[in-house]
């Protein structure tokens, strides 16, 4: 295979029977609906076709893997290079005792209501969180004290040669808000383990979760999740703030409840969100936090951290 240009399809030496899709929309399908789009968009047709793709694919080349984008800006200039993205042929659920196996393009929020209904309880907490279960494992995504890991059996990921390889957490070094597999890796699916409870029980919690998000979250807005990660105990003694200062009370501290940029906004309601009010440029999303994170630096003398990927090219 050989690939000229970026812009150009690449010649695969196998029958890859999955869709290539050329100047992709991608930043206008992302949660903040707004950015550029991929010069090539792949969604593999199943494991094997993924394999062979990965196989051919020049490890130089630019690739990268994209889930529900839903913690992610994409920048106006678009990606370089091929996108992936694990459709429906990777979304399926399976229930073996306490433990699901689910596809990395299933829906955190599909993986907690078939957990429920076999009567596993532990993994509510993925309701609340969008996105997809490749994207949840790449961000050990987590909420109300329970993150990924702690129901982590095994990932399953592919390698840039084309081999799937079963993870573990530790594995991955998975910590707050981080997992860090090898590079080039596809996580395809996981194996998640619960408790076994009684359905009613478990979806009597997966409602309360949902009301709280309600309630706390700008759920209905264009919005990308926890703009900024709440800061390592050692960065907030260094910074000689109380322990457990979270980072949307360094950004409340600084006026950024509802400040916006152009057509961003920190949300009114959660300001540790950012929103795009309807018309903003991915410019303007990126400009507003990178201003808070000035602003906390110089007022607070701590530098606060992106939870949100900024990814591809500005224009
Ligand atoms: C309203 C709202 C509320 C949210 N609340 C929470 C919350 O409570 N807790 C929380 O943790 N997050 C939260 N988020 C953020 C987001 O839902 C999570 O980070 C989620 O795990 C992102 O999944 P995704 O599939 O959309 O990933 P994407 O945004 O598409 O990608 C995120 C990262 O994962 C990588 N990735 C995606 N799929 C794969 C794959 N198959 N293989 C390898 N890498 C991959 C991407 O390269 C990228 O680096 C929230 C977001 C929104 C919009």
């Amino acid at each position: 295979m050989t690939i000229k240009e970026t812009t150009m399809l690449p010649e695969f030496e196998y029958d890859i029977q999955g869709n290539f899709i050329k100047d992709a929309p991608l930043g206008s399908k992302s949660w903040f609906g707004c950015g550029g789009n991929a010069d090539i968009l792949f969604e593999p047709a199943s494991l094997d076709d993924l394999s062979l793709f990965l196989r051919e694919y020049p490890e130089q080349e630019p690739l990268t893997i994209l889930g529900g984008m839903a913690n992610c800006i994409i920048r106006d200039g678009g990606i370089r290079g091929i996108v992936i993205q694990l459709g429906k042929q990777f979304a399926e659920i399976e229930v073996e005792g306490n433990r699901i196996l689910a596809g990395a393009g299933a829906l955190n929020g599909s993986v907690a209501s078939a957990a429920a209904k076999a009567g596993i309880g532990g993994l509510e907490f993925l309701s609340g969180i969008p996105g997809t279960v490749g994207g949840a494992l790449s961000m050990n995504a987590g909420a109300y004290g329970s993150e990924v890991s702690d129901i982590l059996i095994a990932a399953l990921a592919m390698t840039r040669e084309g081999r799937t390889m079963p993870y573990g957490p530790s594995d991955l070094q998975m910590g707050y808000r981080t997992c860090i597999p090898p590079e080039g890796t596809v996580f395809t699916g996981a194996v998640f383990e619960g408790k076994e409870e009684a359905t009613e029980t478990v979806r009597e919690r997966l409602k309360t979760i949902k009301e709280q998000r309600r309630a706390t979250q700008p759920i209905t807005e264009k919005t990308g999740g926890s703009t900024f990660a709440n800061p390592k105990p050692e960065e907030l003694e260094k910074a000689n703030l109380p322990e457990g200062t979270r980072a949307w009370q360094l950004v409340e501290r600084v006026g950024g409840r509802g400040l916006s940029i152009g057509g961003a906004q920190m949300s009114e309601k959660h300001c540790n969100f950012m929103l795009n009010t309807g018309a903003a440029a991915a410019s303007d999303l990126e400009n507003l936090g990178d201003e808070l994170i000035r602003r906390v630096r110089e007022e607070c003398g701590l530098e606060l951290h992106w939870e949100i990927k900024r990814l591809g090219d500005s224009l």
